[in-house]
């Protein structure tokens, strides 16, 4: 059968290759490249135009390559400085005498009617004549293909610094090396570019009349792809870059396809599990809770409440992504399942990224659960061995109901014998990897995971493939949109002034790039001493960072809430949890070193009360031209989803995906700007599971090895239970 031949084939070890020696074979080893397959799929990192310029534009004229469009291929796949490439005649050439031990050969050749300067540079050899291969393929009247960098010599003339020279009686130079657009392949030592590009070109040339196709039929007619050996000749060695996109845009859907299987057959795993917990409402600390609140839920939070309730009381363990703007409440709505498991008799747990979220959170919790017999403790790795050690006893021993912290939960010696549900909060650190952790500390417990970036519904549900999704799409009522203003630090200060005349109070915020850099600490605090004592020495003024004893800091925040200081200097401590209605002021420093999200995080600290709000961006010196995109996307929008959405274009191709996906295989091709193939690819992928959710039939099979091979190390993660 033709398929087993051409499999073979593919399995080739790239020994079998002209020219593949042992010590090759290890170099191509090192770039994962084993068999002729895997160089099929070595993919090119960018490509170089090296269509000769037009006869009358002269040899001189440097030609922009037709780039491709930047929006869809990623930017660092682009070449962006042109070289020149042209074929030429010989008429003389002479070697110069060595200068910086490097040897110097110059030809005179003739191009169209007018004649050019070449030059190689070699490195001196003592043993050999570096030139003996090069002087041969020189003689004069040769035509001879040149790839290289014009430099200008002097004011009417050029030289061409040659990388690369074919004769042009060689056939494969023309087909593989110029005169068309070529691949630049990701090379190793002891691998010439060169080299790489021909061995591709065999490998396609042998692969080519019967590749397995690795998509099915009814895809490939509804998306009108190429066969898929035209897209890898045509990703490989383009005849046009728009032959070269519909190539990319292809291998994208395909990657991207690969993965939304991926994901849904782990959400299927995860469905067909039974978890051994089971929740009754039973109310006596509900509703309490409910009455102790001092607000009505949004209907938004009671829709949240009510999904993740049927979750929790479904047989299978819930996979659930909550997301809302910052202050839509979902803090409350976390609380509310946290108590739905505690009245169950059960334990939960809350893990935030930093231990100053953990910290802030706990602080949270215990405040609402103030009236109710539920105890929260917390565990992160900055807290004092002995206290530690308490905590530990009191989730080992079950005294304490409610677990919150940072990683450190996830660790071995951290029992929590009745875990049943886990919050993660801000899931753009937590990936998949430790979900599929956190499912196994407990029995299969509950995860809900809250992002305060939200995106859009579609979108989330394909990045996140394992979750269902619940979205918070409003705030509670009264809120007034906080005006954004980048100014300069002395019209904040007046208007923070101003604010505190009137009785109401401000933040000015230095955030840390990094919570625990004790040198960074060390200068938002004497930044912030010297504003204390020589802009705002009449005002009450309190300070506080995160390296503070815990109760130094509760100290301070008490004296915040209850309004005896006006005036609270802080590091990034409260981008979470702080909560003080009568705050209509922030100015942030530095605004331009962090993230939108972060920033609207901190921003939504004010806005909380009847009055309207101000916030101040403040930068130094110049700014990036991404840092410029920030700070006006910020002041221009205040919905947190055009944030998010923002957030999503401005970070870079990859990284969102790259971090949904954490402790997934990393994907070659695809990044944000193919968030249109995110969505297809998931629609075609159900659609696919629900004709053939084994993946048995014929036309599957490559699917499914491919499946097998690249996500093995994702499945071992799942199945360890
Ligand atoms: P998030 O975590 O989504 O940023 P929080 O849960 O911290 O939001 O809630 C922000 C503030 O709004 C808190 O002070 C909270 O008590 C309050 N809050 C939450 N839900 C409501 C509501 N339905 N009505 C009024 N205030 C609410
Ligand atoms: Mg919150």
């Amino acid at each position: 059968m033709a398929a087993t031949i051409e499999e073979s084939l593919l399995k080739k070890p790239v020994q079998y290759l002209a020219g593949v020696g042992p010590k090759r074979a290890a170099a191509l080893r090192r770039l994962e490249i084993r068999t002729l397959g895997d160089l099929l799929l070595h993919f090119p990192r960018t490509w170089e135009d090296r269509r000769p310029p037009q006869a009358q534009a002269g040899p001189q004229r440097r030609v922009e390559p037709a780039l491709p469009d930047r929006s869809r291929v990623p930017q660092e796949n682009l070449f962006t400085f042109p070289k020149t490439t042209l074929c030429a005649k010989v008429l003389q050439t002479r070697i110069l005498p060595l200068k910086n031990r490097l040897q110097i050969l110059r030809a005179l050749l003739e191009y169209g009617e007018t004649e050019i300067e070449s030059v190689w540079f070699k490195r001196l050899s003592p043993r050999y004549d570096v030139f003996r291969s090069l002087r041969r393929q020189l003689q004069p009247g040769k035509l001879l293909w040149l790839v290289g960098r014009m430099e200008r010599a002097s004011r009417n003339r050029s030289i061409l610094q040659v990388e690369e020279q074919y004769p042009a009686e060689d056939p494969e130079a023309v087909r593989i090396h110029v005169n068309r657009i070529v691949p630049i392949h990701p090379l190793s030592q002891g691998i010439s570019a060169v080299r790489m590009r021909r061995w591709i070109r065999t490998a396609l040339d042998a692969a080519k009349n019967d590749l397995p196709e690795p998509l099915p039929r009814s895809l490939i007619q509804k998306h009108r792809w190429l066969p898929y050996a035209e897209v890898l000749e045509q990703f490989h060695f383009p005849d046009s870059f728009a032959d070269l996109e519909n190539a990319r845009n292809r291998l994208v859907y395909e990657e991207l396809l690969l993965l939304e299987i991926a994901l849904a057959k782990k959400r299927e795993q995860i469905k067909e599990k039974q978890k051994q917990h089971r929740y009754e409402i039973r109310k006596h600390l509900l509703t309490p809770f409910k009455e102790g609140l001092g607000f009505e839920f949004t209907h938004s939070q009671k829709r949240a409440i009510r999904e993740i309730f049927e979750d929790l009381r479904r047989p299978t363990p819930m996979g659930r992504l909550l997301q809302g703007d910052v202050g839509s409440g979902k803090t409350a709505v976390a609380a509310a399942a946290i108590l739905l498991a505690v009245e169950n008799g059960y334990q939960a747990a809350l893990m935030a990224p930093t231990e100053i979220l953990a910290e802030q959170h706990a602080a949270t919790l215990k405040q609402i659960f103030r009236n109710l017999p539920v105890r929260t403790v917390l565990l992160t790795s900055g807290i004092p061995g002995a206290e530690k050690q308490k905590n530990l006893e009191l989730l080992k021993s079950e005294l304490a109901q409610v677990a919150v912290g940072t990683h450190a939960i996830l660790e071995s010696g951290v029992e929590i014998p009745k875990l049943a549900f886990a919050v993660i909060d801000e899931q753009h650190r937590f990936g998949v990897r430790q979900r599929a952790l956190l499912r196994h500390k407990g029995h299969l417990p509950d995860i809900l995971v809250m992002t305060a970036t939200p995106i859009p519904r579609t979108l989330a549900l394909a990045l996140y493939g394992d979750l269902e999704v619940s979205t918070l799409t409003e705030l509670p009522p009264g809120r007034l949109p906080i005006q954004t203003q980048h100014t300069g630090a002395q019209k904040a200060y007046q208007f923070l002034r101003a604010q505190v005349k009137r009785g109401r109070q401000g933040f000015i915020v230095y955030p840390l790039v990094e919570e625990s850099d004790r040198l960074e600490l060390k200068a938002a605090v004497e930044e912030a001493k010297k504003l204390q004592r020589d802009v705002f020495p009449d005002l009450k003024v309190e300070l506080i960072h995160g390296q503070m004893p815990a109760q130094k800091k509760e100290a301070i925040m008490r004296k915040v809430t209850s309004g005896a200081a006006d005036l609270l200097i802080a590091t990034s401590i409260i981008e979470v949890g702080i909560d003080i209605p009568n705050a209509t002021v922030m100015i942030i420093h530095h605004a331009d070193r962090f993230g939108l999200a972060t920033l609207h995080q901190l921003r939504g600290r004010i806005g909380r009360g009847p009055h309207p709000s101000t916030c101040f961006l403040i930068t130094e010196g110049s700014l990036t031209e991404s840092a410029q995109k920030r700070i006006e996307a910020l002041c221009a929008n205040h919905d947190g989803f055009k944030i998010g959405e923002l957030d999503l274009n401005l970070r870079g191709p990859g990284e969102i995906l790259g971090t949904a996906q954490h402790g997934m295989p990393e994907l070659k091709l695809a990044g944000f700007q193919d968030a249109p193939w995110i969505l297809k690819a998931r629609e075609d992928a159900h659609q696919l599971l629900q004709r053939d959710p084994a993946l048995a039939a014929p036309e599957h099979n490559t699917i499914r090895k491919t499946l097998a091979q690249r996500y093995r190390h994702t499945w071992s993660a799942i199945d360890l239970s």
